[in-house]
């Protein structure tokens, strides 16, 4: 069953906390993907409600095969970074679900505890 995600949402990069561009791929066996992608170039973070976070292999020198997987309590589907608050050292999450309204502010996700 498909995931019904809100259209809407705009999550940050898990790595440079800028915030993510959507991109839509097409399958080999025809299916859709609609994926948020992190608007530097260099860097190969990806985002989708049914993976979190992930970097495409290939080209991502910051941490090749981290992926970062922030489950919602209620229903499982991988939360999205909404905020990212350097000054209380937290950082704002938020479920994909478009009948979900969980949020959660949880310590901040730096690049050590990916690894
Ligand atoms: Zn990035
Ligand atoms: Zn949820």
């Amino acid at each position: 069953m498909p995931l019904r995600a809100r259209p809407d949402i705009q999550p940050l990069c898990d790595v440079h906390f800028r915030p993510m561009l959507v991109v839509n791929l097409e399958g080999s066996d025809g299916s859709k993907w609609r994926l948020h992608a992190c608007s530097d170039l260099n860097c190969s973070r990806h985002y989708s409600p049914e993976e979190g976070y992930f970097a495409v292999p290939g080209d991502c020198q910051v941490n090749p095969e981290g992926s970062l997987r922030m489950p919602c309590p209620a229903d499982l589907t991988f939360m999205y970074l909404k905020s990212h608050h350097t000054g209380i050292q937290k950082d704002l999450w938020r479920c994909a679900r478009i009948d979900c309204e969980h949020r959660e502010l949880l310590p901040i996700a730096c690049e050590a505890e990916l690894k």
